[in-house]
């Protein structure tokens, strides 16, 4: 292609306009374009790189008739319709992780604001007042730090703190161990972390399973006197309870970026006098909009030159007759890899994924990465999508070993999907038998028959009779319909799989009741629905 024209329809870094002309590329940079003319002139271009203000919805997408690419500087595409870009052939890209750096230096300052009550020394000062005995503080120095979530921002944190020579405790069930090795950083149960850190700093997704990770409970198994920085997301704390906390001393201060609700109207909470408090600014920075800026022009300029696709959310880079043959298979590697994500005991730093049969002769790339993008996003990795679940997984020093086989298993194609780490392995398997009939075969070597659906409960228990009775029982009388029943075991008396296939999501209550009976060793409800 010769001189690709590119529009900067938002307010980017002016650079970036330079940058692209460098490149080769016709660049227009108009931040202040109106609706009217950016609809008659998409046509002309072959990028548009935007940020939050551009609509990029239906009626403009159907004006630009070149339109190859859409570069979003920064992360939340919400003002991109991404159903239409994706059925148009043009591929969405953004640049996620742009702002880690401003966000770790935001959580630096909080812990030291917390140690030397910064903010609160300031405005008694501002009031007239010299009061030194009042702000004496205390030393990072040998303080243990204990970081929830040990991704981008965790991990930048872990590095700025080891050099404030705290001692970097995490809990992060989904890195391996080696990669917080590498950072100096123990990776302990989450009980752990709670008992032992002086400084408690929340780096983890938003998710069902992390709502309200900080309440009551949780805040009493936690040291004496600890001082908390939350700059991840509102509703991982509950803030009542938060409260109650420092009403108590329990928790000696807390220093919060984001909020339940925001703007927060929880005026308690955040005029609190040993609460620090910032509007949501953690990853605001000069820098961080000015890198996005650039990233993403640099993307575009890889992705037009050379077909270097980074940080795609819509796209799969294929050639669509290798699509269609593939397609099929796409939903059947997405719902084995989110069940062993949702099922797995294991901390992982291998996946192992081999195809059998009709697979073996296919580009099965794209099966592997939706096989991934179920297993990270069931970890709670939101920003995992089909274009970047392998670049996820290197980055997260997880090995992807991808085989085939032309050894007979008893179906026409059959997907192996193997979680492992130095000493255990844990594994799925799972076929299509006929259009959108999607089969789990086995678990962890024991044959099974069951279908995929969208809501299931998965129990490990020891083969004696009555168990099934039990369950099905207790789903019964909680109005649980099922919808499907599947057993499996190793030997007689022996270890034993349930998989129970239901027609509505099994609520958190009844699962607890269910693993506590005797003779159930584990028990896990198990969503596919999710996309
Ligand atoms: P990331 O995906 O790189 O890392 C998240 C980590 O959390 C992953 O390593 C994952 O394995 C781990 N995790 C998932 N579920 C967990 C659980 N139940 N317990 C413990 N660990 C778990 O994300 P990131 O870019 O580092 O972002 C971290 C958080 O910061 C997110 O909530 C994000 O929305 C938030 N954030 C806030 C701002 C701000 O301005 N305040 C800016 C950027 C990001």
């Amino acid at each position: 292609m010769t001189n690709p024209k590119v529009l900067i329809s938002d307010n980017l870094s002016a650079g970036v306009a330079d940058l692209l002309r460098d490149a080769g590329f016709a660049a227009d940079f108009r931040p202040d374009i109106s609706r009217s003319e950016l609809l008659n002139c998409i046509g002309n271009f072959d990028a548009l790189l935007v940020r939050s203000k551009t609509q990029v919805d239906a009626p403009l997408l159907a004006c630009a008739r070149s339109l190859k690419v859409v570069g979003r500087a920064g992360a939340g595409v919400d003002n991109i319709d991404l159903d239409t870009a994706t059925r148009k052939g043009i591929l969405v890209m953004n640049t996620p992780g742009g702002n880690s750096i401003s966000a770790a230096e935001h959580t630096m300052a909080m812990l030291l604001a917390l140690a030397r009550r910064i903010p609160q020394a300031d405005s008694s000062m501002k009031q007239g007042e010299w009061d030194k005995k009042r702000f004496e503080g205390i030393e990072l120095l040998g303080k243990v730090l204990g970081l929830l979530g040990l991704g981008k921002i965790g991990s930048e944190v872990s590095k700025r703190a080891r050099a404030f020579g705290m001692k970097v405790i995490a809990y992060d069930p989904y890195i391996p161990e080696k990669y917080a090795r590498d950072l100096e950083v123990q990776l302990l149960p989450v009980e752990e972390v709670f008992a032992r850190a002086d400084f408690l700093s929340l780096h983890l997704p938003l998710a069902e399973a992390t709502q309200g990770l900080i309440n009551d409970e949780t805040i009493a198994r936690m040291k004496p006197g600890i001082r908390l920085v939350n700059c991840a997301r509102g509703a991982l704390v509950d803030e009542p309870a938060l409260l109650r906390g420092l009403g108590q001393g329990k928790i000696a201060a807390a220093a919060l970026d984001v909020f339940q609700q925001e703007p927060s109207p929880n005026q308690e909470l955040v005029g609190h006098p040993n609460v620090i408090a910032t509007p949501h600014i953690a990853g605001s920075t000069q820098e961080a909009q000015e890198k996005v800026g650039f990233e993403i022009a640099q993307q575009v300029i890889d992705y037009l030159r050379a077909g270097v696709v980074r940080n795609a959310v819509n796209f799969i880079s294929i050639s669509s007759r290798e699509f269609e043959q593939v397609a099929p298979y796409l939903e059947l590697g997405e719902k084995l890899g989110s069940l062993l994500g949702q099922i797995s005991r294991i901390r992982v730093s291998e996946v192992g994924i081999r195809y059998y049969g009709d697979l073996t002769s296919l580009n099965y790339k794209p099966i592997s990465s939706s096989i991934l993008k179920g297993l990270f996003q069931s970890m709670g990795i939101e920003s995992v999508n089909m274009i970047n679940a392998f670049s996820q997984a290197k980055e997260r020093q997880i090995l992807i070993v991808e085989t085939s086989s032309s050894r007979e298993r008893g179906f026409k194609n059959l997907i192996s999907v193997q979680l492992r780490n130095e000493s255990q392995t844990e594994w799925v398997e799972g076929a299509l038998l006929h259009r959108g009939n999607l089969r789990l075969i086995s678990v962890d070597g024991i044959g099974l028959d069951s279908p995929l659906g969208s809501f299931l409960l998965f129990i490990r228990n020891q083969d004696q009779p009555g168990v099934i009775g039990q369950v099905g029982t207790m789903l019964g009388n909680n109005g649980i319909n099922i919808a499907s029943f599947t057993l499996g075991r190793h030997e007689e008396r022996g270890e034993a799989i349930g998989v129970v296939n239901t027609d509505s999501a099994i609520p958190a209550d009844l699962l607890r009741k269910i693993q506590a009976l005797p003779a159930v060793q584990f028990a896990a409800r198990v969503r596919l629905d999710r996309k």
